[in-house]
């Protein structure tokens, strides 16, 4: 039967490529839902809408319809039709996230998609509060953490312009980022009761991924 997996951790845990490998082997959709807060993130910046606009916000996140489609590097992101994979990727957009996502209507927004996105089952999510609010139900929760200079170190290391941003720098702006998410009111970033934690920093991409399929077949 088909089950759903939620994959919760920390910024930078490996989250991504994991479900992403995680639901190839498996025949299962993969969501990222941190794509979605980005994007909402990504038009309020063009809107110029701040995240201390929580109204504005509200209204911005409810008009906003978010597609994301399987592709072969992954996933593609469109806002009312627009490709943005790439520009939510942006340093802009990734100091911003955090606060766009502590608003409420936003997360009761982006909540309802993944939730339908998810009825049918057969999907990996990944994000920071599936396991414990978004899909309680989930068959199979996976909290994936590593240690903060580890994942710093990985991300500097897959950044093409590693050249304009130091190692500190980096490790700094993710331990913000995770202190933002663990202290926010609605749906922070935790550990479910009944998640299976797994720390990566001694593990290769691949055993943390053999590891999941294993947990998903038992
Ligand atoms: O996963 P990613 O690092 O792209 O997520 C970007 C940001 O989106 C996170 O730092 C967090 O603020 C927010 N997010 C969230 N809840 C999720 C997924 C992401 O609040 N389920």
């Amino acid at each position: 039967d088909r089950m759903n997996i939620a994959i919760d951790g920390p910024a930078g845990a490996g989250k991504s490529t994991v479900a992403r490998k995680v639901a190839e082997q498996l025949g299962y959709v993969y969501i990222d839902t941190g794509a979605m807060y980005r994007a909402v993130t990504l038009c309020a910046q063009r809107a110029g809408i701040s995240a201390d606009e929580p109204v504005k916000l509200a209204e911005l996140a409810r008009s906003l319809k978010i597609d994301l489609e399987p592709g072969e590097h992954g996933q593609s992101v469109y806002v009312n039709g627009d490709n943005v994979t790439a520009l939510i990727r942006s340093r802009e957009v990734t100091l911003q996230v955090s606060h766009v996502a502590a608003n409420e209507t936003v997360r009761e927004v982006l909540g309802v998609m993944q939730r339908h996105l998810a009825a049918r089952k057969g999907v990996v999510m990944d994000g920071r509060d599936i396991g414990s609010h978004v899909l309680p139900n989930a068959e199979l929760k996976i909290f994936l953490t590593a240690s903060v200079k580890e994942r710093a170190l990985r991300r500097h290391r897959e950044m093409a312009d590693n050249q304009t941003i130091t190692l500190e720098q980096l490790e700094s702006e993710i331990a913000e980022r995770d202190r933002l998410d663990e202290q926010r009111e609605i749906s922070p970033l935790i550990c479910a009761s009944d998640a299976v934690v797994m720390d990566s920093t001694g593990m290769t991409i691949d055993e943390v991924i053999d590891a999941i399929v294993k947990l998903s077949r038992t």
